[in-house]
């Protein structure tokens, strides 16, 4: 079995194939024009991640201002809607800098969630 896919690692969306045998073990891949292309196709068949972004609000003197938040690494590709439904229980007061992590250990894995900007 043949799995076709586009390298999402860089704009240049290389077309890799990954073949399968019998078992899901993968026994060839190409296509690929750099080894984070190879590394993205690996773990893309056995282990999908996904960096999760999105936003929190933040309880300022002037109101609520909404912080954009992502994941430090990739989440299993599974986890990306509780992490949502976990990220909407969360409201921030100020102030927050940019790199803060706002979750450790987010859901269980080793990605934290980071501020990405500052709220003053
Ligand atoms: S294989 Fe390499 S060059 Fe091609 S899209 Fe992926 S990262 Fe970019």
């Amino acid at each position: 079995m043949v799995k076709e896919l586009t390298c999402v690692v860089c704009p240049a969306g290389c077309k890799i194939n990954v073949t399968l045998d019998e078992s899901g073990n993968i026994t060839d891949i190409s296509g690929y024009t750099c080894i984070r292309g190879k590394n993205y196709a690996q773990s893309e068949v056995t282990h999908p991640v996904r960096t999760l972004t999105s936003t929190i609000p933040v309880i300022t003197k002037t109101g609520e201002h909404m912080l954009p938040v992502k994941t430090s690494t990739g989440i299993p590709k599974e986890l990306i809607f509780d992490g949502m439904k976990e990220l909407k229980k969360i409201k921030l007061t100020h102030p927050v800098k940019a790199g803060d992590i706002i979750v450790h250990g987010f859901l269980g894995t080793d990605a934290d969630i980071v501020a990405g900007k500052d709220v003053i």
